[in-house]
């Protein structure tokens, strides 16, 4: 069966383009699949603008709408490890944390299904008795989604799920490397009743696939999730029609502990922070600034728990993480750490592959801790996306705050103390989207995600990713029309 979906239809890409899939964990194919090129990018823009300008989508009632993502929720409720499974295979990670993964997208669409017929709008009063006035929202038109390879399926539904809710109409671009839970959602919206045209997918190569959505008049909103380069160049290229651009880019995102925290439960922590799905999450707690008084300990501690992570494949139910996504990215991640320590840091643990030959296949590399970190470092700048944690000292309350900050991304952090004031103190003085006390990682589709800086524009989640997807419109009604009389002649 062909993989791409355009105007109700999976058809083949018109020039021929295959595309070959393999899993991280083992360099086994998973499938050959279609591959877009501009051409078929653009027939997919062409359907979305027909069925948003031509087709009766736009005009549905909004609880139509949140019912169709209800119902969509519950289809992909039933395919479950199906979906779990295609993920695992394309991005090598564990099939439990893929289910997590498929947990999270349904609480997604069941959220903007059930939001979705909530604030339609509201009456101005403006002091006239013979003006009727109101706020509407009513949808952007056609909306290019373009999604990285981490969650794959989850960061789709995060721009799906409220698109739909809008009344928009969408081109959907997952990564070239991670097809198939995109292949598989857009199978449960035919099912669950999606009209042709109002829901689209291109597969295929930033460049070559995705490069369109941002450039062509016809979109009108483009919606990327991915790294901070190829953001910038989506937001260059949006800028020639003006297109309504967000953003959600990369963090480089400090893990802050202070001598008075509950150390067991931080230690615990400070490893799921940047080592879960190895260290591939935008929000991974990869800079560890820890007070200096308990340094020695804290790091000696966590060098030894490092270094008794599992690696294995998505079914090894001993595995605790799993491979990086392919071995050019291990190879970014890998001169990362060379840089480190070219410019000072101390290798703690990892920096290399698995010795291992049962893990020889994939795209495996050890977690690693390189201390005596500074922020001039490019290590602790720059996003490495691998398991990577890299360990400075702070003195001081204003010290913490200071390093925390200094970063072009502001996407996410956390503090740990036992002092409520000194966290509620720092929380604020953090420039993050996000910020966890006592904790890491967690996310509730009602709250809004987002980054400050460098990490991206606007809003995901919550009520405020629903309003990215809307526009917003006054229609006032003179409902006693007279003649004003302004000028005599
Ligand atoms: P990437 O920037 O390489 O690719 C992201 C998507 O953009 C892919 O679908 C890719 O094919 C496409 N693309 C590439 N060039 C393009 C172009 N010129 N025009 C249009 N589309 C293009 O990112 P990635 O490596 O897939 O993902 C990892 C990055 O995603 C990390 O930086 C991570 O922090 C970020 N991320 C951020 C969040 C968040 O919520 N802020 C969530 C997940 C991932």
């Amino acid at each position: 069966m062909p993989d791409l979906y355009v105007d109700g239809s999976w058809v083949s890409a018109l020039a021929g383009g295959r595309r070959t899939i393999v899993c991280p964990a083992d360099g086994q194919v998973v499938a050959e699949i279609d591959e877009a090129g501009p051409d078929d990018t653009a027939a997919a823009i062409a359907a979305a603008h027909r069925a948003f300008h031509e087709g009766p989508w736009p005009g549905t009632s909004a609880r139509e709408r949140g019912d169709l993502l209800l119902r969509t929720a519950d289809l992909l409720e039933r395919d479950t490890d199906t979906i779990a499974d295609a993920e695992s295979r394309d991005t090598g990670k564990r099939f439990v944390e893929s289910q997590y993964d498929v947990a999270d997208v349904v609480s997604v669409f069941r959220h903007y299904g059930r939001i979705a017929a909530e604030d339609s709008g509201r009456m101005v009063d403006t002091g006239n008795p013979d003006v009727v006035s109101r706020i509407v929202h009513e949808p952007l038109g056609v909306c290019g989604l373009i999604a990285p390879w981490n969650y794959p399926l989850l960061q789709a539904s995060w721009k799906v799920a409220p698109c739909l809710a809008a009344g928009n109409t969408f081109v959907l671009k997952p990564s070239e490397l991670t097809p198939h839970t995109s292949i598989h959602l857009l199978r449960v919206l035919e099912e669950a009743g999606l009209p042709a045209g109002v829901g689209n997918l291109v597969l295929g190569a930033g460049a070559e696939a995705g490069a369109l959505l941002a450039e062509d008049p016809r979109v009108d909103l483009v919606s990327f999730t991915g790294g901070l380069v190829t953001g910038r160049r989506v937001m260059a290229a949006a800028a020639a029609t003006v297109k309504k651009v967000a953003l959600e880019l990369g963090g480089k995102n400090p893990n802050i502990v202070f001598a008075d925290a509950d150390l067991e439960v931080a230690l615990d922590y400070a490893l799921t922070a940047v080592f879960l799905h190895s260290g591939q999450v935008c929000s991974a707690g990869a800079r560890l600034l820890v007070q200096e008084e308990i340094h020695d300990e804290f790091v000696d501690r966590l060098v030894e728990r490092a270094r008794a992570i599992r690696l294995g494949g998505p079914r090894d139910e001993k595995a605790e993480s799993g491979p990086l996504i392919s071995a050019a990215h291990r190879e970014k991640v890998a001169a990362y750490v060379a840089a480190g320590l070219a410019e000072g840091a101390t290798l703690r643990c990892g920096g290399s592959a698995p010795d291992d030959p049962e893990l020889d296949d994939g795209f495996y590399y050890l977690p690693t801790i390189l201390d005596e970190c500074t922020s001039t470092m490019s290590v602790t700048q720059e996003e490495s996306f691998g398991p990577v944690l890299t360990v400075e000292t702070f003195a001081s309350e204003d010290d913490a705050v200071r390093v925390a900050n200094d970063s072009i991304y502001g996407l996410a952090g956390a503090v740990w103390t036992q002092d409520a004031g000194k966290a509620q103190r720092v929380a604020a003085r953090l420039r993050m989207g996000t910020v966890w006390i006592n904790d890491y990682h967690p996310y509730v589709p009602q709250a809004e995600w987002g980054g400050y800086k460098q990490s991206g524009i606007g809003r995901e989640l919550g009520q405020a990713g629903l309003e990215e997807y809307r526009e917003t419109k006054h229609v006032w009604h003179n409902i006693r029309p007279a003649e004003q009389r302004w000028f005599s002649g």
